[in-house]
C-alpha cells in the first residue's frame, strides 16, 4: 500500500497553529505530554496483556526511551506500550476526540495570547510536539499485530500515514527539531526536565546519551511512596498528568484504607472548572488500578456523579486483576470502595469549609453546582450534603449556609424563603422580594438549574421547611415584625379595590387564574405569582425552554393597594365603571411579565396601548 495523504480535523489545524504560532513561555512541556501517553500506552497493554500474555511476546519490560541526537537534528522518544494501527493513527493524530473540544475550541478567542493560557489549561497533548518541531514522525505497531505504519507531519493542516513492515511494538515519535530549540539535545536539560514533570510516572524513563544510558526517573507509581516523601510540586505534576488538567488542584488528598477493604487512593479537586463539566457525555475522572496495574479511567461505579470533579487515582489489594471492564458494574468490592471515597472526600470538603471557609468559598464558586447535584441524587447522603452547600442570599454579599440561616430567622418565621431564577440581579431585584425585604426576612437567592429540583424533593433542612416566596406571601402577617417594616397605612379603600380586581379580571378573563391584593409588594405595582403547590415561573420557563413544556401555565396577579397607580385606577373604576380598564389591565399583566423574564402576551398590542398611554401623559 501506497502512502496515504490526509487533512487534519479542522479544530486540530486550528490547534496546531496557535501551538506553532504563539510563543509559548514553557516549551518543553511538550516532553512531559509525550511521556505521559508513552506511559498511558504501556499502562494499556499491561492491562490487556493480563488476560492476553503472547501480547508482550518476548519484551515484557516496559521502558520509555529518550534518544537525542544532535548530528541528525531529531529527539526521539521510543516506548513499548501499546501502539497504534492504521485506525488508531487516523483517528487519535488527525482528530481531537475528547469530550469538550467543542466547547473548548468555541472558547478559543483568536488573540494568542488569551488563547495559549486557555491551551495551557486543556493540554494539546502529542500536537505540543509542534512547539519545538519542523517535522514529527510516529513509526509504530500495535501489540500483536505483525507489522506497522508510519505517520508524518510538518503540522501544516495534512498528514501521511504509510505501512511500515519494520516497526516494531509501541511506538517510536522522531522530532526534527527547530534550528533554536539546540537545548533539547542535552542530556542534562532533557533529565532536568523529566526530573521536574514527569518523577512520577512508573515506568522508566532512559536517556540515551552517546553510549551511555541511565534511567532519569524514580519509576514508582507515586501514589505508593509515603506521603513524606512527596512534595508539593510532585503531586502537582502527577495530577497534571493523570488528570490531563493543568492547573493548580485545589485539593490533594493521599490515603491508604485499610481495614476489610484495601486501597490507595490519590485523589484532587481541581481548582478551575473543567470545559466539559456539564458536557452529557462527561465521564468520571478516576483512574482505577487493581495491584498497580492500570484497569480504566472510565469507571462510572467508582464515584457518583455529583463528586464528577474529583480526579486522580485509585489502587485496590482486593479485585482480581484479570476483572474486566464489563465485571466492574455492581462489583461489592467497587461498590465499598465507592462508599470510602465518598465519604472521605465529603469529610474533607467539611473539614476545607469549617477550617478554611473562603477557600472553601472558592471551591464552592467552582464546584458547587455539581456538588448540589448530591442533595437529590444520594438520597443517604442528602442532609451532609445539605451542610456542605452554601447560597446566596439577600442578607448580603456572603454566602451563607443553612445552619447561619435558621439561626439568623425573625420571631415566627418557620420556613427557610427561597426564590428561584437564572440571574442573580435580576433576583434580589424582584417585587416577589419587597415583603420580605421589608420584614427583614432572609431568603436564599437560588439560580442554578439544579436547585428548581433538589427543593421538591428535598421539602426541609432540619425542622424547617423550605418555602418559595412566590406561594408565601401569606406567611408575612405571622412573622413578628421589629419595627422596621412601615405599616401600610395609605391604601386604596377596599370598595374601589374590588371594583378594580372585578374590572381587571373581566379584561384579562383565562389569561390569569386569580387578581388579589398583594401582601408581598411595597415598592412595585404588581406581580406574578404561582398558586401554591404549583410549578414555580422559573422551572416553567426551564422545561419551555428545553421543549419538555408547551403551554403556557397561568398565574395569580397580585396588585399593591398601597402603590400611586393602583390608587389612581381603583378610583376611576369606581367612579366610571369598569369598562374603560381594559388598557391597563393588560399593561399591569404585561409589566408583570416582563420583571418574569417573559414577553408581553402580545408584543404588538403591547407596544399600541403604552405608546397611547404615553401620549396621554403628555
Ligand atoms: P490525549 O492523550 O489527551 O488523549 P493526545 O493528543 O496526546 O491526547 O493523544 C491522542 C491519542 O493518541 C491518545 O489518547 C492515544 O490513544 C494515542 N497515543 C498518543 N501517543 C501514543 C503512544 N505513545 N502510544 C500509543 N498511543 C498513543
Amino acid at each position: 500500500m501506497a502512502e496515504e495523504k490526509r487533512e487534519f480535523q479542522a479544530e486540530v489545524a486550528k490547534l496546531l497553529d496557535i501551538v506553532v504560532h504563539s510563543l509559548y513561555s514553557n516549551k518543553e512541556i511538550f516532553l512531559r505530554e509525550l511521556i505521559s501517553n508513552a506511559s498511558d500506552a504501556c499502562d494499556r497493554l499491561r492491562y490487556a496483556a493480563v488476560t492476553q500474555p503472547e501480547l508482550l511476546a518476548g519484551d515484557p519490560d516496559f521502558r520509555i526511551r529518550l534518544l537525542p541526537d544532535r548530528e541528525a537534528g531529531t529527539l526521539t522518544i521510543a516506548d513499548n506500550g501499546i501502539g497504534m494501527n492504521h485506525d488508531d493513527l487516523v483517528e487519535n493524530l488527525g482528530t481531537i476526540a475528547r469530550s469538550g473540544t467543542a466547547e473548548f475550541m468555541r472558547q478559543l478567542s483568536g488573540d494568542a495570547k488569551k488563547d495559549v493560557s486557555l491551551i495551557g489549561q486543556f493540554g494539546v497533548g502529542f500536537y505540543s510536539a509542534f512547539m519545538v518541531a519542523e517535522q514529527v514522525t510516529v513509526v509504530t505497531a500495535k501489540a500483536g499485530d505483525a507489522h506497522g505504519w508510519r505517520w508524518d507531519s510538518d503540522g501544516k493542516g495534512s498528514f501521511t500515514v504509510t505501512p511500515e513492515p519494520n516497526a516494531t511494538r509501541g511506538a517510536t515519535i522522531t522530532m526534527k527539531l527547530r534550528p533554536d530549540e539546540g537545548e533539547f539535545f542535552e542530556a542534562s536539560r532533557l533529565k532536568s526536565i523529566v526530573k521536574r514533570y514527569s518523577d512520577h510516572i512508573a515506568i522508566p524513563v532512559t536517556l540515551t546519551d552517546g553510549d551511555k544510558e541511565e534511567t532519569v526517573n524514580s519509576a514508582s507509581a507515586l501514589w505508593t511512596r509515603a506521603k513524606s516523601e512527596i512534595t508539593v510540586e510532585q503531586y502537582k505534576e502527577f495530577y497534571h498528568h493523570v488528570a490531563h488538567a493543568f492547573d493548580e488542584p485545589w485539593l490533594t488528598l493521599h490515603y491508604k484504607a485499610e481495614g476489610a477493604i484495601e486501597y490507595t487512593g490519590l485523589l484532587f479537586i481541581p481548582g478551575s472548572k473543567p470545559f466539559d463539566i456539564f458536557h452529557p457525555d462527561r465521564k468520571q475522572h478516576v483512574k482505577l488500578y487493581v495491584k498497580r496495574v492500570f484497569i480504566t479511567d472510565d469507571c462510572d461505579e467508582l464515584l457518583p456523579s455529583y463528586l464528577r470533579f474529583v480526579k486522580g487515582v485509585v489502587d485496590s489489594q482486593d479485585l482480581p486483576l484479570n476483572i474486566s471492564r464489563e465485571m466492574l458494574q455492581h462489583n461489592p468490592v467497587l461498590a465499598k470502595i465507592k462508599a470510602g471515597l465518598v465519604k472521605r472526600v465529603l469529610s474533607e470538603l467539611k473539614k476545607k469549609a469549617e477550617d478554611a471557609p473562603a477557600d472553601y468559598a472558592t471551591f464552592w464558586e467552582t464546584f458547587g453546582a455539581v456538588l448540589k447535584e448530591g442533595i437529590y441524587e444520594d438520597f443517604e447522603r442528602r442532609d451532609e450534603v445539605l451542610a456542605l452547600s452554601r447560597f446566596r442570599s439577600t442578607a448580603g454579599d456572603e454566602l451563607v449556609t443553612l445552619d447561619a440561616y435558621v439561626a439568623r430567622m425573625k420571631e415566627g418565621q418557620e420556613a427557610i424563603y427561597t426564590i428561584t431564577g437564572d440571574d442573580l440581579a435580576a433576583l434580589k431585584r424582584s417585587p416577589q422580594l419587597e415583603g420580605f425585604l421589608a420584614k427583614g426576612i432572609e431568603v436564599l437567592l437560588l439560580t442554578d438549574p439544579i436547585d428548581e429540583f433538589w427543593l421538591p424533593a428535598v421539602g426541609r433542612w432540619k425542622d424547617k421547611e423550605f418555602r418559595s416566596v412566590a406561594s408565601a406571601a401569606a406567611d408575612l402577617g405571622t412573622v413578628k415584625d421589629d419595627g422596621a417594616a412601615e405599616a401600610r397605612t395609605d391604601e386604596a379603600p377596599a370598595d374601589e379595590i374590588s371594583t378594580l380586581i372585578a374590572g381587571l379580571k373581566l379584561a384579562l378573563g383565562d389569561r390569569v387564574k386569580d387578581v388579589r391584593v398583594s401582601q408581598r409588594l411595597t415598592a412595585s405595582a404588581v406581580c406574578l405569582v404561582a398558586e401554591s403547590g404549583d410549578m414555580s415561573i422559573h422551572l416553567e420557563k426551564m422545561l419551555r425552554q428545553h421543549r419538555q413544556m408547551e403551554q403556557e401555565m397561568t398565574r395569580i396577579l397580585e396588585i399593591n393597594p398601597g402603590h400611586a397607580l393602583i390608587k389612581g385606577l381603583a378610583a376611576k373604576a369606581k367612579a366610571s365603571g369598569t369598562d374603560g380598564l381594559e388598557d391597563a389591565a393588560f399593561l399591569l399583566y404585561d409589566q408583570a411579565r416582563i420583571v418574569e423574564g417573559e414577553p408581553p402576551s402580545d408584543p404588538v398590542a403591547f407596544a399600541r396601548r403604552l405608546a397611547a398611554m404615553m401620549e396621554k401623559g403628555l
